[in-house]
């Protein structure tokens, strides 16, 4: 049963695609893919409007911006419907990150956007000082082309979008084909709150419209997605020179200590595990449990998952929604299928809810999992939750980093000094200690992978930023040509005392030289 699948090309010759809920399995839509003419429009449209919009000031934009969160939080319910239509996903779980989370980015980089943006005035180092000043002024880039998968297709729309215009640019956004609709409802409630048109434009459409966007006259690729399309728009961006960021998958790994808070650690371990559905970019992938805790925590994790509310006929207190996609669906499947093949016990779940109709996977917890099983070294991004056992730290920490992905993990003591310093040792792009993480949603946190989970980070102080150019002017104040024609014995004698005093001499060293 797939999610979405093509039909007939319209009579202009575009794609389209025929959409299905995860929850009922019927069809909720069709899709027709933007093309590379529609691509190519919609940049030319954006360039168009990127000048009056970059042009107004910062104060300006915030206010745009704080309408935007206005109108959003108006149309809360509408955004959490579309959201669990395409997605299936529970309320509580859209409400928090897909509202919640975009007004609480909205409001952070609207504080920022006055500190990071507006012209400064920096030292020139050492002797320049006394001759040069340097303006700091940051330019927007022009127009941002923004590419999004469909674990949070409303979030991970509005986030980089909210950066992208807030910093002055405009921005072209291609939906996830999986999600369409949440990522065209950023468009619409864009326009509600007055933002002029042509600043935010969604499109949607396949791999082939993201790929188009990539090639179309933009000036910085922000991709979220799979690891391997982040490495086919790094090479066209490379080919282009075109700046880009690569937010892509993760194996996050969980070490839980001896000393852990028991009940924390196993409600961080199953709610990190199966929150929206496991397709949490920070989600956890791999537990490690020491092993004095090891039989209770498998025990109480067990008795946790088992717990779990499946299914939308729960109303609110829905715990596990459906899965998005049936392609994610084949991925877990087939690792736990590996794992039961290879001798792993599965002690909860392990199969689809024989209950329900749409795709729904069971809360899964599994034991007796080796280092090299698929769902041990390949992202899984859906509710399952492989355990094993260590005894020592150095045992944990090599573990966490046998894997190809870097980008979150956490640790779990009570020693929140030692939990840091296991914390440094993981190669990765984040950590938490005593926490599942959020990273992606604490919006003052620079986020990003290492590895091959990613190039560049978001979000954090820098945020705003990224979507910018760091434009210096240096003004020169007595002529600038301090160094300049002719060159004589003269001044190359000046330039010998200046660096000896700046250098050698202590009165030198404290006034310039440092
Ligand atoms: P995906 O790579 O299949 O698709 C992502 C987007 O790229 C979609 O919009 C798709 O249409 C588009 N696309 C596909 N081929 C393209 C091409 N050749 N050129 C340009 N665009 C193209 O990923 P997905 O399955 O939608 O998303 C799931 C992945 O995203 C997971 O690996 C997950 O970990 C990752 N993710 C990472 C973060 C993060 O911040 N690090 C956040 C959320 C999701």
């Amino acid at each position: 049963m797939a999610i979405f699948e093509r039909i007939e090309e319209t009579a202009e010759g575009r794609r389209r695609l025929l959409l299905k809920s995860p929850v009922t399995l019927e069809p909720i839509g069709e899709l027709v893919c933007a093309s590379e003419a529609d691509v190519n429009a919609a940049v030319a449209k954006a360039r168009q409007a990127q000048k009056a919009w970059g042009a107004k000031s910062i104060d300006e934009r915030v206010q745009y911006l704080l309408k935007l969160r206005e109108v959003i939080l108006a149309e809360q319910d509408r955004v959490v419907e579309t959201v669990i239509r395409e997605t299936g996903k529970p309320m509580q779980d859209a409400l928090t990150f897909e509202v919640y989370a975009v007004c609480d980015f909205i409001s952070y980089w609207c504080k920022q956007a006055k500190k990071t943006l507006q012209d400064e005035v920096i030292r020139a180092p050492g002797i320049m000082s006394l001759m040069k000043k340097v303006h700091l002024t940051y330019r927007p880039m022009g127009v941002i082309g923004v590419i999004t998968p469909w674990n949070g297709p409303f979030v991970l729309t509005a986030n980089p979008g909210v950066q992208a215009i807030l910093a002055g640019n405009s921005v072209v956004i291609k939906g996830s084909e999986v999600t369409p609709y949440s990522a065209k409802l950023f468009e619409e409630l864009c326009l509600k709150a007055g933002i002029p048109e042509g600043v935010v434009q969604v499109l949607n459409g396949d791999g082939q419209t993201g790929a188009d966007l990539t090639r179309a006259d933009v000036n910085k690729i922000s991709f979220t997605g799979s690891v391997a399309t982040g490495k086919k728009i790094a090479a066209v961006c490379a080919d282009r020179l075109l700046p880009y960021t690569l937010e892509l998958g993760g194996k996050d790994a969980m070490i839980v200590l001896a000393d852990a808070d028991l009940d924390a650690a196993v409600h961080g371990a199953v709610w990190g595990g199966c929150v929206n559905t496991g397709h949490f970019c920070c989600g956890i992938e791999r537990i490690y449990v020491q092993a004095p805790i090891y039989d209770e925590f498998v025990r109480r994790a067990t008795a946790m998952a088992k717990a779990i509310r499946q299914g939308q006929q729960h109303g609110v207190n829905e715990d596990l929604g459906a899965v998005f996609w049936d392609r994610q669906l084949a991925i877990m499947e087939a690792h736990v299928e590996d794992a039961k093949k290879r001798g792993a016990k599965i002690l909860a779940g392990g199969r689809r809810n024989p209950e329900l109709k749409g795709l729904y996977y069971e809360a899964t917890v599994m034991v007796d999992v080796k280092e090299d099983f698929d769902v041990m070294t390949q992202e899984t991004f859906g509710p399952i939750l492989p355990i094993v056992k260590f005894d020592t730290i150095d045992e944990a920490v090599e573990k966490a980093n046998n894997s190809v992905y870097g980008l979150h993990g956490s640790v779990w003591t009570k020693d929140v000094k030692k939990g840091i310093e296991i914390a440094k040792r993981i190669e990765t792009g984040s950590m938490a200690v005593n926490d599942i993480g959020m990273m992606y949603g604490v919006a003052c946190a620079p986020f990003g992978g290492v590895k091959e989970s990613g190039v560049g980070s978001v979000n954090g102080q820098n945020g705003l930023r990224g979507y910018s150019h760091v434009m210096p002017i240096v003004v020169g104040r007595y002529g600038g040509a301090d160094t300049g024609y002719p060159h004589d014995e003269k001044k190359f004698n000046q330039m010998k005392t200046i660096m000896n005093f700046m250098w050698k001499n202590p009165i030198g060293r404290f006034l310039f030289g440092g």
